[in-house]
This record gives structure tokens, C-alpha cells and sequence, in this order.
């Protein structure tokens, strides 16, 4: 684990990419990822590297449950994938069980793949899953994009582009175009969600794009909108190929 030596004390955005260059590390682990955009005024749930079974159980003792589990790897991006997401976890032993259960699975589904642990986080409260990134576009360099979690932007496209930086207008027009926007204003047994928060947050993702041109890809997905807030529970941080010369 020595590529993460020292890191926790690190906390601006500058040394974040200072040290993943200084690694040779293209892609933010999630734990990064997250004090990034944390750094940036982004909201994301508290998010803490633990090593061991024990170190895990302590954690989510201190964070209080429910807590979820996911694996922690610089090599995995897709934790999912590999079995390494273990949710809504009510005590020390069902902590055990899902870290003994996710490295396992890890280790068979990607043996190569380094494994600095878990990450412990509170469960976020249930709410309207949405995503929001940023990436360059080749023309227009940083651009931004606002959809719905899950089945609406994979399969339905259901999603809008506005190109960096945003005003307040521009965030508020974003997510009130996308066709799935209804379901953001309350229906049926769903309540209506915290449009502010979320325009706050792709508010916030502009200025941290325009002000840090070493970030090539930025993924919030999916940040869980209540009716009071909302805050990103899973976050990916690419950075910028280092220039030559
Ligand atoms: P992946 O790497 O597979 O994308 P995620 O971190 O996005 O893993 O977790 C998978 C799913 O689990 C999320 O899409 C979300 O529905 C749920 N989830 C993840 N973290 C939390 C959390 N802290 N609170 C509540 N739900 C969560
Ligand atoms: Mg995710």
C-alpha cells in the first residue's frame, strides 16, 4: 500500500492530482475521488479507507449503521462488477461477513488487481438516483452533462450537455430538459426532489472544471436527490495525460 502513504492528511485539489501524477495513476480511487469534489464544495458521503475486517468493523461502528462496503482498488472502477458493493449493513458481524465476502470475490473475478481494502460510508437516506459528469470535449474543451440514474441514461440516452463554464440559468435549464424531469418534481409515490442542490452541484462542477484543466473526466454516479439535498454516493476522477515537454 505504498502508493497511498501519506495521503490522508493531503486535502486540496492540487495535491490530489499532484500525487496520483507522481504515481502514475491516471484514475482517482473513489476514496480520491470523493475529497476532490468534497474539496470543491461537492456533497459526497463520507468516505473511509479500511484495511482490515477489524478495521472495517471499527469504522462503521464510528460512522454508525447502516453502512455499505465497497471494494477498494486503484485497478477497479466498476466495483459492482467484481461482487465489491455490499449495502444497508445493520451491525459489526454483518460488516465481517461483507468484507470477507467482497475481497473474496474480488480475488477471484480480478486476481490481478491491487486491493487496498474497503471503503466504509453511511448508507444514504432512499431518493431519486441521478448522475452528473463532466468531460472534454475535443471542440469545446470542458463539457457537462445532467441525467437520471440507471436504465434512463443507459438505454434512453435521457440525457443533457451544457458546455463549461454554466451559469445558474444554464443548470436550471439542464436538468429541466431531460424527458425523464417529471420524476424529479414528485410522481406518484415518489416526493418531489431538491432541484437547488442539484443545481448547486453542477454549479460547483463548472467552476472545479474551469479552474483545474489537469481533470479530464469527472462521473457522480449516482448522486441520491432527496427532498432535502442530495449527495453523491460513488464518484470518478480521470485526470489529463501529463504534456511533454
Ligand atoms: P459501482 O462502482 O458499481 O458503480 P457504486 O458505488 O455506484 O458502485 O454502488 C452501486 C450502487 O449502490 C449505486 O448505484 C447506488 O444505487 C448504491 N449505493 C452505493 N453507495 C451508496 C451509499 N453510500 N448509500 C446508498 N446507496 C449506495
Ligand atoms: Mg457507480
Amino acid at each position: 500500500m505504498d502508493f497511498l502513504k501519506g495521503w490522508a492528511h493531503m486535502t486540496t485539489v492540487s495535491e490530489l492530482v499532484g500525487a496520483a501524477r507522481a504515481a502514475e495513476r491516471a484514475v482517482l480511487t473513489e476514496e480520491e475521488s470523493k475529497r476532490l469534489l468534497r474539496e470543491a464544495g461537492i456533497p459526497v458521503t463520507e468516505t473511509r479507507l479500511a484495511a482490515s475486517r477489524r478495521a472495517a468493523q471499527a469504522t462503521a461502528k464510528e460512522l454508525g449503521f447502516p453502512v455499505v462496503l465497497k471494494l477498494a482498488s486503484p485497478d477497479i472502477t466498476h466495483k459492482s462488477d467484481v461482487g465489491g458493493v455490499r449495502l444497508s449493513l445493520k451491525s459489526a458481524s454483518e460488516v465481517g461477513k461483507a468484507y470477507d465476502e467482497i475481497l473474496a470475490s474480488a480475488r477471484e473475478k480480478a486476481p490481478r488487481a491491487r486491493i487496498q481494502g474497503v471503503t466504509v460510508q453511511p448508507m444514504a437516506p432512499p431518493g431519486v438516483e441521478v448522475i452528473a459528469g463532466m468531460s472534454k470535449d475535443p471542440q469545446f474543451g470542458p463539457v457537462l452533462m445532467f441525467g437520471l440514474g440507471g436504465v434512463a441514461v443507459e438505454v434512453l440516452k435521457d440525457v443533457a450537455f451544457r458546455i463549461v463554464p454554466l451559469t445558474r440559468r444554464d443548470a436550471a435549464q439542464m436538468i429541466r430538459e431531460i424527458k425523464s424531469y417529471p420524476l424529479l418534481t414528485g410522481f406518484r409515490s415518489i416526493p418531489p426532489v431538491d432541484l437547488k442542490a442539484l443545481e448547486e452541484i453542477l454549479l460547483r462542477l463548472s467552476e472545479l472544471a474551469d479552474a483545474t484543466p489537469e481533470l479530464a473526466e469527472i462521473d457522480l454516479n449516482p448522486i441520491v436527490a432527496t427532498q432535502s439535498g442530495a449527495v453523491a454516493v460513488d464518484a470518478r476522477v480521470v485526470l489529463e495525460p501529463v504534456k511533454e515537454g
